[in-house]
């Protein structure tokens, strides 16, 4: 009897560790968030800090990231807030394959129909759920629901759509296949070169120096730095709402300042503060092996 009270103690103990697991995700990432016109037909339909892009076409919408395994339902209700219909997606694209970006995919293929388009180099890590991801594969409790691709990009690589055309740039590192999404947006007489950075943070426990699973791994980020350095950016956006400063631009935008997300300045001081910490974080693990 002892033992199968503690048997269950432990079998509880368990529950509770692996639901704590799953709610340790950051509460910004599912909290709502109203959505918003950025420039041209391009909006904000993500939570406060999980971003997410509708591009509308008369021939059927583009989004960029489905984010959480929880999210589609947020992002199908900001959709029609701005008045537009979930079942017009045709086209689903993500920054890069981790769980809160793409773990959503399998759902809203479900729901829309629409082709998934994915970096080569991130296909296989999306179709398997997250197990073969170079730094996360063993860990379980960031898998996610492995969904078919339809379309594998190459680096440079366009999506068209209605007259819409989006650029695929690999900034790979933070995954294989990570995507730096460009876009021209008209406004008024003025084109706008809108950049959706796809993730050129480095992450607690990276190895970037002797990484068997990922031996290319700093060539890669060093590659994408000089791709992110050589892209013209008016219009500055990313993964998450962090990234830009989403929230800080949102209050000024509400007040009317409709330009608020134009941040040339904004955008060279990013990728220039997040080489700068790559390179420490590169001598560090150096150092230490020495
Ligand atoms: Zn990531």
């Amino acid at each position: 009897m002892n033992q199968r009270r503690r048997f269950i103690g432990i079998f509880l103990l368990s529950v509770y560790l692996s639901l704590h697991v799953k709610a340790a995700d950051p509460p910004e990432w599912t909290r709502p968030f109203p959505p918003f016109h950025i420039a041209g037909n391009l909006y904000y339909v993500g939570s406060e800090d999980l971003a997410a892009y509708l591009i509308t076409t008369p021939q059927g919408d583009v989004l960029v990231n489905s984010n959480l395994e929880s999210s589609p339902e947020q992002i199908r209700h900001s959709v029609e807030t701005l008045g537009f219909r979930f079942s017009d997606i045709k086209i689903l694209l993500i920054s890069h394959g981790h769980f809160d970006h793409c773990a959503g995919s399998a759902q809203i293929k479900k729901m829309t129909g629409a082709q998934y388009c994915v970096m080569d180099s991130d296909v296989e890590v999306v179709e398997s759920g997250g197990k073969t991801d170079f730094h996360y594969g063993n860990s379980k409790d960031l898998w996610f629901p492995p969904t078919h691709v339809d379309r594998a990009l190459h680096d440079g690589d366009t999506v068209g759509l209605g007259g819409t055309v989006l650029t695929a740039h690999k900034t790979a590192g933070h995954t294989r296949g990570t995507t730096t999404w460009t876009l021209d947006e008209k406004e008024g007489a003025r084109t706008l070169h809108v950049v959706i950075v796809g993730s050129p943070n480095v992450n607690p426990g990276y190895k970037l120096v002797g990484n068997t699973t990922y031996p290319r791994i700093a060539d890669d980020y060093r590659q994408g730095f000089q791709v992110l350095k050589s892209l013209r950016c008016d219009v500055f956006l990313g993964a998450h709402g962090g990234y830009f400063g989403m929230k800080g631009k949102y209050e000024r935008w509400k007040a009317g300042d409709h330009d608020a997300y134009i941040d040339p300045e904004g955008y060279r001081r990013y990728i220039a503060d997040r080489e700068q910490t790559f390179e420490a974080e590169y001598r560090r693990q150096l150092s230490a092996r020495h």
